[in-house]
């Protein structure tokens, strides 16, 4: 057993280890070696910071699954991660971070947020790519910020900003590209980074329909969590459905 299989998970998939924190939809385990993490998805969804909540069976093997293969090509791309590998079917095994509290959101299509204080219709494409940040914070309702009130408040610096700006780039690219071929349109997703041990900056969190917009590229359906916020219905269908076609591709 390497030090990094020092971990133990029940019959239920819960892993047997110390719990170092709980989110809205993952729980954060620690293995043998403290530099390594064990990521549980549960099929807990929240929207709205939390004010609307529910179960969605299921959601956490497909997140789960789904973020995995999508961390697997990015690290074939040369993108550093977080993410070491998929366990079974709700656990992957990361590397443990320093968390950078900022949000990154890439927007190619105008929607949510964006489309709603800037009065745009949905779906409506830019001329640019629109990169924005927002300060994680749950009790500020996480704020749209600007570089330089992430710099005052210390929370980054300019050059790790610049550094945060080519990789999202970068990101966005094999993504967009990623989703196009299997007939989806990339509409925005939000990202987040992490400083391992040894410093390296790297992508964490999760890359699933909970933090991306995905529309079917031919019928522009929603096949993400607006499902959920917007009492569309068929929500795991559509997980599903990106699972399936995630699956697909060779
Ligand atoms: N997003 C996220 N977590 C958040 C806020 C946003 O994953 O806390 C994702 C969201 O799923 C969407 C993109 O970031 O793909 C842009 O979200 P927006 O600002 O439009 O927020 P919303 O409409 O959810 O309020």
């Amino acid at each position: 057993m390497t030090m990094q299989e020092d971990y133990k998970i029940d019959e239920k998939g819960m892993p047997m280890t110390e719990m170092l924190y709980e989110g809205k939809a993952k729980q954060v385990f620690a293995t043998g070696n403290p530099e390594v993490i064990i990521i549980h998805y549960k099929d807990d969804a929240s929207a709205y910071n939390g004010i609307k909540r529910a179960q969605i069976a299921n959601k956490g093997e497909w997140n789960n699954k789904i973020s995995s293969i999508i961390y697997e090509r990015l690290e074939k791309e040369g993108i550093k991660t977080h993410f070491i590998r998929r366990i079974d079917d709700r656990n992957q095994l990361c590397k443990r971070v320093k968390v950078i509290p900022i949000e990154v959101i890439v927007r190619n299509r105008a929607a949510g947020s964006m489309a709603r204080r800037l009065g745009l219709p949905e779906g409506m494409q830019p001329k640019n790519t629109i990169y924005e940040y927002c300060y994680k914070n749950d009790e500020l309702n996480d704020p749209l910020i600007n570089e330089h009130h992430a710099v005052a408040l210390g929370i980054s610096t300019y050059e790790e900003l610049d550094e945060i700006h080519g990789i999202t780039e970068r990101i966005n690219c094999l993504l967009t590209e990623m989703f196009a071929r299997i007939g989806v349109t990339l509409v925005d997703f939000k990202i987040e980074f992490g400083r391992t041990a040894d410093g390296t900056l790297v992508l964490s969190d999760e890359l699933s329909p909970d933090t991306c917009r995905l529309w079917d590229a031919d019928t522009q359906e929603k096949l993400d969590k607006d499902r959920f916020r917007r009492d569309l219905g068929r929500v795991g269908e559509a997980y599903n459905e990106i699972l399936s076609r995630l699956s697909r591709l060779d």
